[in-house]
């Protein structure tokens, strides 16, 4: 496959995940692999579940489709709050949505009962890192209300941290998630079988803490994807961070002054650091560019400095590398740059297992 094309590999995936889950199941939870970062990718999904996974999960209904299109056995969760306008696609392509507005839960309601599926709902609590959530103090009345809508089964209580503001999802975070569970259930009648902790952020206190309280599953994306701990962008012991390779090719290798020459103004994407060093330096531009891939989330490989990146242009001092024009170059991808370069049209993905 020609380049710039994403290499990824299954292996890696399918390692990852079941390491994570093996882990997770020593303390009672179990894991929803989250494929957003995929795109729907079947293979992706399918490594998911090969390493053992017990449902999966993306903010995208589309992928949902694509996946159960796909065939794929296990259950299906939309992780994010769904849109009004796509109601009958979401009881459709997912047995379980993630939820925060009343209004949202009427609209599921109404096209579950239409198609005559029964879809299970999972209330996000608010906790302090403002992105999606009910507040803690209005979460048992939203519950009381899910009696009253034909079609849904309230199945579960979950939380999400450290996505907008970076907030630590600790033993007090937790804590908290747990005796509002409780507290639902005592005020509903029900027994939540779902309290979701949140997603690859709380692994550090997963794997750390004595009491898990009520939590039973977690929502795992990159660290399942990159081997990646996203408090500190840490690896995870034991596991792959090589599950994606960026590929791209070169089409121009020259000397080149280390220095730009003539009145300096603003680039094509605004100010640029300064070029360091003087004298001459072995440049090449690869055909790939801020279309395809967030230029501060790809590592080059050893020995290698990414100088810039515009549109379509990525410019790398190879050191003392031997680069011709037509070479293939590897890059290391961030969760950031994974996901762009994953939407990118322009960008083939190669999956081997
Ligand atoms: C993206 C997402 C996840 C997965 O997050 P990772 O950090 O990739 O593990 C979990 N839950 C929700 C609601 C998300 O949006």
């Amino acid at each position: 496959m020609t380049p710039p094309r994403l290499d990824i590999d299954l292996a890696a995936i399918a390692h990852n995940s079941r390491l994570l889950v093996d882990r997770l199941a020593l303390k009672g939870i179990r894991v929803t692999g989250i494929c957003k970062a995929a795109l729907g990718s079947s293979g992706v999904a399918a490594a998911m579940v090969q390493g053992g996974v017990t449902g999966l999960g993306d903010s995208r209904v589309e992928n949902l489709g694509r996946l159960r299109t796909a065939g794929v056995a296990v259950p299906l969760t939309l992780i994010r709050s769904p849109m009004l306008s796509q109601v009958d696609l979401v009881v459709r392509d997912a047995e379980v949505s993630l939820n925060t507005e009343a209004a949202v839960l009427d609209a599921l309601s109404a096209a579950a009962v239409r198609t005559g599926v029964t879809h299970s709902v999972v209330l996000m609590v608010e906790l302090g890192d403002l992105r999606e959530g009910v507040a803690a103090v209005d979460v048992v009345d939203l519950a009381r209300t899910m009696g009253k809508r034909p079609g849904l089964l309230l199945t579960g209580l979950g939380t999400n941290l450290a996505c907008q503001c970076g907030v630590v999802p600790d033993q007090r975070k937790m804590d908290e998630l747990s005796r509002l569970a409780g507290e639902v259930e005592a005020a509903c009648g029900v027994v939540l079988s779902v309290v979701s902790g949140g997603n690859s952020a709380n692994l550090d206190w997963a794997m750390s803490t004595g009491d898990v309280g009520r939590v039973d599953e977690l929502r795992l994306g990159e660290s399942i994807l990159l081997g990646t701990e996203p408090l500190h962008r840490r690896v995870i012991d034991g596991l792959r961070t090589d599950a994606f390779t960026l590929v791209a090719e070169v089409i121009e290798a020259k000397l080149k002054p280390a220095q730009p020459w003539g009145d300096i103004a603003q680039a094509a994407f605004g100010d640029q650091p300064p070029r360091e060093g003087a004298g001459t330096v072995r440049q090449a531009i690869l055909a790939v560019g801020r279309q395809d891939v967030d230029p501060d989330g790809i590592t080059p490989p050893p020995g290698i400095v990414a100088l810039g990146m515009s549109s379509d242009h990525l410019v790398v001092d190879v050191g003392d590398h031997d680069v011709s024009v037509g070479d293939e170059l590897a890059f290391q991808l961030d969760y950031s740059a994974l996901v762009r370069a994953m939407t990118s049209p322009f960008i083939a993905k190669v999956e081997r297992s």
